[in-house]
């Protein structure tokens, strides 16, 4: 029986046109190949997973290959390409510098830069997470690159180009990798579970490649776990959600129904079932943020914008969802859980922190936006200035939206997450005028109610001019 081979190296591409998400740099690469334009050395940045040393692999293929094809790509059957796709290359080195990161694995690379090449064309030496090396290790680098061997080319795979000395750096064709669409992942992940024979819902592989924000790797480890899980029986929504610890999208759903219809309860529920489930608090933060940026994106450019990741199914949903929700609501809630994210880690009690959160939300539909009170506010000094001591109707400028008493901002403050930060810093250009010396004291305490109201809304947020 034959050893088990993860996923991201059994399904590895070997050829530029299976790359994924990499359009400009594989055509890039395959010009540089075709008219002879080569650099001496390359650097790939781009988050995990991504394809950077794939790339560099491919490349040094589509060099050394004894039979490319006429578009370029290495034949990967010719012993060059074979060796290089197993690592027995003599000609192509790997090389890591994480573990390799002294002036003495340099060194090395240094002696043997200049011997001629065992069997291919080029010698290609591929150095991963080349920002690890050390300052002396760099240092002595930069010596060949200054003087490079002909047919001696250098890949330099990097998560952190900013630790590259930039001497090295303007040394280097840089190319930065892009995140890969969630779409693509998810479409390899459909082709890995069909090749192996699985049955998976669409939805649960969605989960997998959301969960992977754009590196493909990660996708392909978590299917690995998935796959060990699932005997061959079909591949639920329900059971990926678990085994990840994510919570499934209904849920957020149910918050946005319970919210728009004032059931607070929902809130304590909701957190309840996180936290009996073990499910990852900051990932549940991170799919809230991503839940109001969908029904955003939804309210802006309607339910088939092509930046939201969802399936047609979630599309509808979050049509039907958005319609619950304001605009200016949905700005203040995403400025609001971006702060959580970094804030719920810090939090005493991560469960009190997570309901107050989920109250925020829910109470954001009895807030009247800031603008509509700023007007009000504007409105109230302009009739003062203008009927100062006249007697007036009761309750003129309050009666069209939900005001709250006194007594509800109070409780309202007491239902706000700690540390309470404000949703969003919204700039007030008019600021109410002084009142006049002289007004009915009717007028005077619906005034102060609103300004009270105000300060309690923007929490300080007012510039001081
Ligand atoms: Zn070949």
């Amino acid at each position: 029986m034959s050893e088990y081979q993860v996923l991201a190296r059994k399904y590895r591409p070997q050829t530029f046109k299976d790359v994924l998400g990499q359009v400009a740099i594989v055509t890039t690469l395959l010009n540089a190949i075709k008219h002879k334009r080569l650099a001496h050395a390359y650097l790939f940045c781009g988050s995990r997973g991504t394809g950077k040393t794939t790339l560099a692999r491919i490349f040094a293929k589509a060099l050394n290959c004894q039979n490319p094809t006429a578009d370029r790509e290495p034949c990967n059957t010719c012993r060059c390409c074979k060796e290089i796709t197993s690592g027995s290359s003599l000609d192509v080195l790997e090389i890591d510098g994480a573990s390799n990161r002294g002036i003495d694995d340099i060194r090395q690379i240094n002696e043997t830069v200049g011997y001629t090449t065992a069997s291919g064309n080029y010698k290609i030496y591929i150095i991963d997470e080349v920002h690890m090396l050390t300052k002396e290790a760099f240092n002595a680098l930069l010596k060949t690159l200054e003087e490079p061997p002909e047919k001696v080319i250098f890949f330099f795979a990097t998560t952190e180009p900013h630790k590259v000395l930039p001497t090295i750096l303007s040394r280097c064709q840089r190319f930065n990798l892009n995140r890969i669409p969630t779409d693509m992942i998810l479409h390899k992940l459909q082709h890995i579970c069909q090749d192996l024979e699985f049955t998976a819902e669409d939805e649960a592989l969605r989960i997998i490649a959301n969960r992977a924000e754009g590196g493909l790797r990660d996708a392909e480890s978590l299917l690995d776990q998935i796959l060990a899980y699932h005997d061959k029986e079909t591949i639920t929504t329900e059971s990926v959600a678990s085994i990840l610890g994510v919570m499934p999208r209904e849920t957020l759903f149910e918050l946005d129904r319970a919210g728009k219809e004032g059931r607070l309860s929902t809130a304590f529920d909701i957190a309840n079932r996180i936290f009996a489930e073990g499910k990852d608090l900051i990932h549940f933060i991170e799919m809230l943020t991503e839940h109001f940026r969908n029904i955003l994106v939804i309210k802006l450019s309607g339910k088939d914008a092509p930046t939201l990741s969802l399936s047609d199914s979630e599309r509808q949903q979050y049509a039907e969802t958005s319609t619950l929700y304001r605009q200016d609501q949905c700005l203040a809630l995403l400025d609001y859980l971006i702060e959580m994210q970094g804030q719920i880690r810090y939090a005493p009690s991560s469960r009190i922190a997570l309901e107050a959160i989920l109250l925020h939300i829910m109470r954001s539909h009895n807030r009247i936006p800031v603008d509509i009170l700023v007007r009000r506010l504007a409105d109230l000094s302009q009739k003062h200035d203008t009927t100062p001591a006249q007697s007036t109707p009761q309750n003129e400028n309050v009666t069209e939206d939900p005001t709250p008493s006194p007594a509800d901002l109070n409780r309202k403050k007491k239902t706000q997450p700690p540390p309470p930060k404000p949703p969003a810093a919204i700039p007030v250009e008019s600021k109410p005028k002084e009142a006049p010396p002289k007004i009915c004291p009717e007028k005077q305490r619906e005034k102060d109610t609103l300004l009270q109201f105000a300060a309690v809304e923007l929490e300080g947020t007012i510039q001081k001019h």
